[in-house]
């Protein structure tokens, strides 16, 4: 009931800011604020088999791009942390993209150009470096072609491990969301190079090619070189996604660090801020935190709502993550300062 109570507050809230000249009231009265959006693809042919929660068609960006755009200032992720600290001026907004899809220089470079903002990408460095995509690709590839059924079964005939321990017949029965059940499974509950393992051999034997599945979802080092010529952010997203707080310090390292390096050395790539992969609290730590401080990012974003403002820790920064069910009534509400002055009061209406 509180939960119901909550959400028809923050509806309100935001319809109110949003249809009528409130939003300008909340934005003298809140501090001023960086709202950083999170996305991953804009819809395009080269990532057709991905799930609907990593796209967002061109019109949709582009009307949300554009509201924001009208009222407060673009820039890049890095820049606005650092310009929040300096005070002053208009409130500011970012869009950030995350692993470094191949659509994001032929739909999204076009797009930005268009409305004028700057948007930064966070690049895994393994799909650029040795043309090779994390296990989750391979997993929407394998469902998009086996569907989801059959390739549970020939993931536990391919384990050792007993059926009912690997979750997968359970998951299986309970119908509803697999696919993201599933993937939820293999990215907390399973050992990562006993599924890495099993993926890839699944995909294999479906006659799946891993280089060319990476040219055509990733974008290659000319694509890195257009973005930083439009001015682009880019920023490190580690060697190869994995859930840091699942691995040790040394490993963390060298996934946060490793990736930086390459990034910088092989593509002359600014890394000045980072993303966490996957981006919840808990799929980083305090570990994660320091390793990227050391490796040299002057911040870093997650993948909780909210906005950034001065007192914000820099290596915990909110983002909006969007897709094409994205609310610009609740994505204006947080970029006003709506949603903060509540929190001031101890009422977080952003999650
Ligand atoms: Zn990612």
């Amino acid at each position: 009931m509180k939960h119901k109570l909550k959400m028809l507050l923050r509806e309100l809230v935001a319809r109110a800011v949003y249809h009528t000249p409130l939003w300008r009231l909340c934005d003298l009265l809140a501090p001023r604020r960086l709202v950083i959006l999170a996305g991953h693809c804009v819809e395009a042919p080269s990532n057709d088999f991905l799930p609907p929660e990593m796209k967002i068609r061109e019109e949709t960006l582009e009307e949300i791009l554009g509201w924001l755009n009208r009222r407060f200032e673009g820039v890049r992720v890095a820049d606005g942390w650092r310009r929040l600290g300096e005070g002053g001026g208009k409130s500011l907004f970012a869009l950030s993209m995350d692993d470094g899809y191949r659509d994001n220089v032929t739909h999204l470079l076009p797009l930005a150009e268009r409305v004028g903002v700057p948007v930064t990408v966070y690049l895994e460095s393994r799909p650029l470096d040795e043309q090779r995509v994390n296990w989750t690709h391979k997993f929407f590839w394998l469902v998009e072609r086996l569907g989801v059924e059959e390739l549970g079964i020939r993931y536990a005939d391919e384990t050792e491990v007993e059926p009912d321990n690997v979750r997968t017949h359970q998951v299986l029965a309970e119908g509803v969301e697999v696919v993201y059940r599933w993937k939820r499974a293999l990215k907390y509950d399973f050992d990562p190079l006993e599924r890495d393992r099993v993926i890839d051999s699944i995909f294999t034997a479906e006659g799946g090619d891993e280089a060319a599945l990476c040219e055509e979802l990733y974008m290659d080092a000319d694509g890195v070189t257009a973005l930083a010529e439009a001015g682009w952010e880019l920023g490190g997203h580690t060697i190869s996604h994995h859930v840091l707080s699942g691995l040790g310090e040394e490993a963390q390292r060298e996934e946060v660090q490793g990736g930086r390096q390459v990034l910088m050395d092989r593509h002359g790539v600014g890394c000045e801020s980072f993303a966490y992969p996957f981006g919840r609290r808990w799929d980083y730590n305090e570990t994660s935190v320091e390793v990227a401080r050391d490796a040299g990012f002057e911040c870093a974003v997650q993948t909780h709502a909210g906005a950034c403002t001065r007192t914000s820790d820099a290596f915990h920064l909110s983002r909006w993550m969007i897709d094409d069910e994205a609310a610009l009534h609740l994505i204006a509400a947080e970029a006003c300062g709506a949603f903060e002055l509540f929190r001031r009061v101890g009422l977080d209406l952003s999650e």
